[in-house]
């Protein structure tokens, strides 16, 4: 039997109602003659709850408790979207992520997937299964504690799956009915893309397109998996959505394909460290120790000796980083004046593998935000991207006004 992998993400098992109407599209494939693998996340804003309880219980956190706890809203949906498949008369039955087993490193919160053994699962299959609803975002480690595979992590867990068992496609069903040139919730011009390449897919996840997780994206490139996004919401054709793919497969596209934003930066800036050889390491070393996920960095002029060392990290991390410095700072391996955090930015950007062959793009992107008197704190870019960040009260104003200036309103 073919495989088909379909994904739900957390809108779309949010109730009862929307599980029983997904596992009707499951249905619908399990007609076809498919053997399906159906992964779930949490219902909507269930693992945010989880997440809460963490941090309200212990601010910084064992990582092997936090996993224990947040992976547990998927396996309230696995268990009800098989019972409602059940309940169809279609044969179904949950796994959890330890139960496949799905193999993971011991990176708790963020771990990878190392190995997915296909052996149990298609034993079920050979016995008449006919759905494995598998509950997304969670493995076991070599230890055998339970571990996550990051926010968003469910849509790696379906790419995995495809992966494993070769499955002929892998559906990402959520709340969009695809991919859009920028988010649909804050640009209302956005245009839904047919097809995008998997380099721009990539990089405008990892930039904050959060509709894929960016290592979703990085497993089906690396896979050859089909890889499709569309809405859970509405009746689909077997050409729905949008399809992620090679650029080769797509004939038009504009220089920029995407805005991308990420909301929730911060930039901190350690004021008058010595500029010595072995400074970078000596700040970036420990930060990365404390799991503070540094995105940006730029390094000023020195005068006499001393720079400023500016970076940015996402908000929820500034804590650990200032605890990382102040520990940094008091065992003597760094000295600092002082660690500014501005908690109140965004990061903007705009991508498009055109941006190779064609120049002028960051030029056009500073005079839009200029013209709209906004002021950029920090730029960084790379062969596909141009980013910067901005004060966060005018990130959907640059969205916008990026979107406007390159046209993505239309096809190229
Ligand atoms: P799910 O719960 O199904 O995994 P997510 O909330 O993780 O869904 O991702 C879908 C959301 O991603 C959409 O509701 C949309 O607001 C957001 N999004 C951001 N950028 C884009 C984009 N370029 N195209 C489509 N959706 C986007
Ligand atoms: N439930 C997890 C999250 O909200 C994983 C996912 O939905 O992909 O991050
Ligand atoms: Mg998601």
């Amino acid at each position: 039997m073919p495989t088909l992998v379909m994904k739900f993400g957390g809108t779309s098992v949010a109730t009862l109602d929307r599980i029983r109407r997904a596992a009707k599209r499951v249905g619908v494939e399990v007609a076809k003659g498919y053997d399906v693998i159906v992964i779930v996340s949490a219902m909507a804003g269930k693992t945010n709850e989880l997440v809460g309880w963490v941090e309200e219980t212990s601010p910084l956190f064992d990582a092997r408790e936090y996993d224990a706890v947040v992976s547990s809203g998927e396996n309230v949906t696995a268990g009800l979207m098989a019972l409602i498949l059940q309940e169809m008369d279609v044969p179904a039955r949950s796994w959890q992520g330890w139960q496949v087993p799905l193999k993971t490193n011991s990176v708790h919160s963020a771990a990878r997937i190392e190995e997915i053994p296909t052996d149990n699962i298609n034993t079920k299959f050979a016995e008449g299964m006919k759905v494995a609803v598998v509950a997304g975002f969670q493995g076991v480690s070599p230890e055998g504690r339970i571990t996550t595979l990051g926010r968003g992590g469910s849509d790696t867990t379906a790419v995995a799956f495809a992966a494993a068992f070769d499955a002929e496609r892998c559906d990402i069903y959520t709340d969009v009915d695809g991919v859009y040139t920028t988010d649909p919730r804050i640009e209302d011009k956005a245009r839904k893309l047919d097809k995008i390449a998997f380099e721009e897919m990539l990089e405008l996840a990892s930039l904050g397109a959060k509709v894929l997780q960016t290592r979703s994206v990085e497993l089906a490139m690396r896979f050859g998996v089909r890889l499709r996004v569309l809405s859970s919401f509405e009746e689909q054709s077997d050409d729905a959505g949008t399809l992620v793919c090679p650029e080769e497969e797509i004939m038009e596209s504009n220089v920029v394909a995407g805005v991308a934003y990420q909301r929730d930066e911060a930039k901190m800036t350690l004021i008058s460290v010595a500029d010595r050889p072995g400074i970078a390491a000596a700040i970036f070393v420990p930060l990365s120790e404390a799991g503070v996920n540094v995105d940006m960095i730029v390094q000023n002029i020195s005068e006499e000796g001393r720079t400023d060392m500016t970076f940015s990290c996402p908000v929820d991390q500034v804590a650990r980083a200032e605890k990382a410095m102040a520990d940094a700072k008091a065992s003597g391996e760094i000295n600092f004046h002082d660690l500014l955090a501005d908690t109140d930015v965004a990061k903007v950007s705009v991508v498009g593998i055109g941006m190779r062959s064609h120049t002028g793009v960051a030029a056009k992107m500073f005079e839009v935000l200029s013209n709209e008197g906004i002021n950029i704190k920090v730029i960084t870019t790379s062969e596909i991207k141009i980013s910067v960040l901005v004060d966060r009260k005018y990130m959907e104003l640059a969205v916008q006004a990026l979107h406007d200036a390159f046209e993505l309103d239309k096809v190229g």
